[in-house]
């Protein structure tokens, strides 16, 4: 088992060079550096994080990769594991990745577990994320934890960004300690993962609905975690990436020092949501009172049901659960 896991992450390596070869050497690579340099990305990016490309079947093929791979003694079962090789209807292998731009995901032992590959242009699907395998858990692993983990531990402080392309632009602008969920909604494990580093985690999200949502959808587990959080606000439309480019990263530094505490942010969300007529007001406590069951420490449960109600101007007996009723100490 120990040696099929060795086995994966030799694959991938061996992947991640042939891609960066690709984006340095072939043809399609040189219009993979033009759409990077066009999104901004500088050439020390690009070796740092690793960046390669797939190349276009058209030019070389659908079996490129693989054929690549075989020849330098890779096994196929290696490849088709990794996710590297898919089947065809005709029982011929053929490569998952084509026509992309490839971002290695390395895991805390610094080996390549994963590749993200985006299409250059507009089309569908616009990313695509190695599958699951022995060494890739997406809901674990945290695209940037390994190139910044230095830095987030001397910060104290980690942002948590949406999408590839948003870590490295606040990378090239020198913000290099972000990190970022591989195609998937932030897990509990993903936020424990950053435990040992970071004392307080920043919510960098895209200022649309669906960024708003998922920061509502992870607030509960911050607080199970008992992880210190707060929430950058970006202009409506924006997100990290489009936002550094258009303002810099005094602009970005700016927002992550205002951030606002995760119960504030989420008090506010629902209040926008319901209104603060009478009936909405009950909502909200309904709501608020299930986000509260999630938070293990009592104090500061406590902290957040007065804040809670003097927003709403309702004792703060409305927010006390069950659960807070049998941790009190007995009399
Ligand atoms: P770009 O700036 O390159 O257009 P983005 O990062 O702004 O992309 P979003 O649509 O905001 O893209 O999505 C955020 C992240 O979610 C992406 O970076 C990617 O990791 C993941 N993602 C988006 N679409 C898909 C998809 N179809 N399959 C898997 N993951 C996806
Ligand atoms: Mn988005
Ligand atoms: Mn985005
Ligand atoms: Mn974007």
């Amino acid at each position: 088992q120990l040696q099929k896991r060795e086995q994966l992450y030799e694959a991938n390596e061996a992947a991640a060079l042939l891609y960066q070869h690709c984006l340095q050497h072939s043809k399609f690579g040189a219009v993979a550096r033009s759409y990077l340099e066009q999104r901004g990305v500088p050439a020390k990016i690009i070796e740092h994080y690793r960046l390669g490309c797939a190349p276009d079947p058209d030019q070389v093929g659908w079996s490129y990769a693989t054929d690549q791979l075989r020849n330098q003694g890779i096994s196929q079962d290696s490849l088709s594991k990794a996710g590297l090789s898919a089947v065809s209807n005709r029982g011929g292998y053929y490569d998952r990745f084509r026509s992309r731009i490839m971002f290695p995901i390395i895991d805390m032992t610094g080996r390549v577990a994963a590749f993200g590959g985006r299409i250059l242009g507009d089309g569908a699907p616009k990313y695509m994320n190695s599958p699951e395998s022995p060494v890739f858990d997406k809901g674990r692993l945290l695209f940037g934890l390994h190139q910044h983990r230095e830095t987030i531990r001397r910060q104290r402080r980690a942002l948590i960004v949406e999408g590839n392309f948003d870590l490295l632009l606040l990378a090239a602008h020198g913000v290099d300690c972000a990190v970022a969920p591989l195609g998937t909604a932030l897990t509990r494990d993903h936020i424990r993962s950053l435990r040992p580093y970071s004392l307080e985690t920043i919510l960098l999200f895209d200022a649309d609905a669906a960024g708003l949502k998922a920061v509502m959808r992870c607030i509960p587990y911050f607080l199970a975690e008992q992880v210190e959080a707060r929430v950058a606000l970006l202009p409506a439309g924006h997100d990290p990436d489009s936002f550094i480019r258009a303002e810099g990263s005094a602009a970005v530094i700016d927002l992550m020092e205002n951030a606002r505490p995760l119960a504030e942010f989420a008090f506010d969300r629902l209040a926008d949501e319901h209104g603060l007529t009478l009936a909405g007001k009950n909502k909200i406590i309904a709501e608020l009172k299930q986000l509260l069951k999630e938070a293990t420490d009592a104090e500061q449960r406590g902290l957040m049901a007065s804040h809670f109600s003097a927003k709403l101007g309702v004792s703060p007996e409305y927010f006390i659960t069950e659960k807070v009723m049998a941790k009190r100490p007995a009399m």
